[in-house]
């Protein structure tokens, strides 16, 4: 009997190793700065949001842009590779991912498409002739293992650098305008730069040339920009104590989001966030902290 080969063998149970949580940086890391209240409803008790205008417009910018960079690349058609998309194919890319996202539940009013698809032509306009050539990745996924879990981030655009062609540039979309200094939020970008730069290094063994938040709202407004507004773009430092900051600032907020884990306690907001923020959440009838007042009314 071959079963009697391993009669009276004895392996030491090993216990199962921890699963290791995976933290993304915008999804996890900033909307919990943001508001840990608001993330706790969303992303740990998972409700649906009722009000899908803000989350509709971010992703139907990052996925049209992303098709727009297919299309030069010849991805989508190859007879279109070397070639920028037009206004009409823009329009095709927006009501593909338009139709996509309606399936999913996510949608916004015609004002909010409307100006989603202009400031996506506008950005196709200005930047595709002198960006897209130079893209090497879009969508790109980054990740390092932090020993106690795994910090993760989508760089929208990586693009050969014009003024080093060894090194690349990271890009982010931001479906809003350039916060002032003194807004929590453009710290909080500037970070979110610093740590993509970090998890780029870990991964190729090459800091990134620069890091690039682009603001597309800037592109907005009655008239259309000829060329790229000077509030479109912030350019981030990656200086290496400054990246060091930003990645510990990262560690401390995972430690914060595990301990309010363990403990089924989120805190408060340490600053009110944004007004838009919310004028679009579901605890707003019944939130202290949100520092506005909403008017209680039957439909
Ligand atoms: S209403 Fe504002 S402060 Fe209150 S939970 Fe929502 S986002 Fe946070």
């Amino acid at each position: 009997m071959r079963w009697t080969h391993y009669d009276g063998m004895n392996f030491p149970f090993k216990g199962n190793a921890p699963v290791k949580r995976r933290y993304s940086i915008t999804a996890d890391v900033l909307s919990y700065q943001l508001c840990p209240q608001q993330y706790a409803l969303y992303k740990i008790r998972k409700y649906e949001a009722s009000m899908t205008n803000q989350l509709f417009y971010g992703t139907v910018i990052h996925q049209v842009l992303d098709r727009a960079h297919m299309h030069y690349k010849g991805l989508l058609v190859p007879a279109t590779a070397g070639t920028l998309p037009s206004n009409l194919d823009i329009k095709r890319y927006f009501d593909e991912v338009d139709s996509a996202l309606k399936a999913r539940r996510i949608s916004a009013g015609t004002k909010v498409k409307d100006q989603a698809l202009e400031i996506v032509k506008r950005f196709n306009r200005i930047e595709g002739p002198s960006l897209y050539h130079r893209v090497v990745n879009t969508e790109c996924r980054l990740q390092t293992d932090k020993t106690d879990y795994i910090l993760n981030g989508n760089v929208d655009v990586l693009a050969i650098s014009p003024e080093n062609p060894d090194s690349v540039e990271i890009w982010d979309y931001k479906g809003t305008n350039l916060p002032s200094r003194g807004d929590p939020q453009y710290q909080q970008y500037i970070y979110q730069m610093q740590v993509y730069a970090e998890l780029y290094r870990k991964q190729t063994g090459k800091m990134p040339q620069k890091a690039i938040l682009y603001f597309l709202n800037s592109l907005s407004g009655p008239i259309s920009p000829t060329c790229r507004p000077g509030n479109a773009i912030l350019e981030v430092t990656l200086d290496a104590s400054e990246v060091d900051t930003a990645m510990n600032n990262f560690a401390n907020t995972v430690s914060e989001i595990e301990r309010s884990r363990d403990f089924g306690i989120w805190a408060n907001p340490i600053q009110t966030p944004p007004k838009e923020t919310c004028d679009i959440c579901d605890k707003r009838w019944n939130c202290p902290n949100s520092g506005q007042v909403y008017p209680m009314r039957h439909p």
